[in-house]
């Protein structure tokens, strides 16, 4: 399997391009790396789901679309029927209405709710977990902000990490929830009204959730950590992949920042990477410079900027305990981090989790989701592809 370096060069180091700094570079710093999307970055619209592919980088990023070859997929994959709802239709006048194309133009939100709301709950979903998803239609930029409580200020914090204070949202849509309006109103985004509200919207609100749920449990199944404490970042991670996937020839990174594809290194949510340390950690001075890791994610500045910072977990925390809680475990923020075994990905903490598995050792282990009739193709690449004129645009699914 080919491992794709970075644009930067050759080694294998990652030299992360786009480190940002949001002090020194001005609009007019970014011209030179305008929009461009090379040819060979351009996926299949529809990747074939071959055993080749389940194995991919791209598909271990977001694990979109299912692929009946993937393990994780076939694991962690809720089974549910397809569900077509009205409301997800269109009216006549939300046809004529053209699609939002810019950053803002249409923002949808949603919650997490404890517990779950539906029939959608599985073990890999983080029951404890309350989050806001937020999305823009526009860029099809997909965000989500793990918080302990539901409440206004929780929910205006995540909303001033997913804009940044150049960004304007000009109309906000979600299902009313409290929190969700109050947030909106204090930083001064414009309610979508019941007039103006678009009944399909709230279909996409809801499919972003459902998204997040399923994207960041593939992530935890593929990574085997604790998934309520790590379900966080599981979730977080996924939402970036797939803002970075270029699916149709561009990504949502590119349309929403304009700076290109994303520079820095793809890892997979939990893949073993090396990694320097910062400064301060001691690392023994006649061995090698670098410890072994596992990748938890990118760190990202208001605004969905990437910081140009690695997150990766120290390997060591998991050897005794691959089911360690995440308060335990030292997370490092670096700049570089090396794929072991010259580019192949491996999880050594799920081979440990089912190394105990097997010796049935008494942890908490997620029972393995039944294998049931696979779904068709709702799985849909996109939450909310704008389509063609003329094309049926009920395939969304409530
Ligand atoms: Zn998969």
């Amino acid at each position: 399997m080919d491992f794709h370096a970075p644009p930067s060069g050759p080694t294998a180091v990652a030299a992360p391009a786009a480190v940002v700094d949001s002090e020194s570079s001005g609009p007019s710093g970014d011209e030179e790396v305008a929009v461009e999307v090379g040819v060979d970055e351009v996926l299949d619209p529809k990747p074939k789901k071959t055993l080749e592919e389940a194995e991919s980088r791209e598909h271990r990023m977001t694990h979109l679309p299912k692929n009946p070859h993937c393990e994780v997929c076939s694991k962690a994959k809720m089974q549910r029927k397809p569900k077509r709802s009205k409301s997800s239709k269109p009216s006549a006048a939300e046809e004529a209405k053209p699609q939002p194309t810019r950053f803002g133009e249409q923002v949808t939100g949603d919650h997490f709710i404890k517990g779950g709301r539906d029939e959608e709950e599985g073990p890999f979903f983080p029951c404890d977990t309350v989050a806001v998803v937020l999305y823009d239609r526009g860029t099809r930029y997909l965000a989500v902000y793990p918080k302990s409580a539901k409440n206004t200020a929780d929910t205006i914090a995540a909303m001033q990490r997913f804009a940044g204070p150049k960004d304007k949202i000009q109309r906000f849509h979600s299902d009313n929830a409290p929190e969700l309006t109050s947030a909106a109103t204090a930083l001064k985004w414009r309610l979508a009204t019941a007039t103006t509200g678009m009944p399909q919207t709230n279909g996409v609100a809801e499919n972003c959730v459902r998204r997040c749920k399923e994207g960041g449990g593939c992530a935890i199944v593929q990574s085997g950590f604790n998934p309520k404490t790590f379900w966080p970042f599981a979730g977080e991670h996924f939402c970036f992949a797939n803002n970075i996937a270029i699916v149709n020839g561009d990504s949502a990174w590119n349309k929403r920042h304009k700076k290109g594809r994303f520079k820095g290194m793809q890892f997979p949510f939990g893949a073993l990477v090396d990694f320097m340390p910062q400064p301060d950690v001691r690392v023994e001075s006649m061995g090698p410079k670098t410890l072994p890791g596992v990748f938890i994610g990118y760190h990202v500045n208001p605004g969905g900027e990437w910081s140009g910072d690695y997150l990766v977990a120290d390997l060591a925390y998991f050897r005794e305990n691959p089911d360690v809680v995440r308060s335990k475990v030292k997370i490092h923020r670096i700049k570089e981090a090396v794929p072991i075994l010259d580019g192949k990905f491996v999880f050594p903490v799920a081979v440990w989790r089912h190394e105990r598995l097997l010796k049935a050792d008494n942890f908490d282990v997620p029972a393995e989701v039944e294998e049931v009739e696979p779904l068709d193709d709702v799985d849909l690449l996109d939450i909310d592809v704008p389509r063609p004129p003329g094309c049926s645009r009920d395939v969304l699914v409530a």
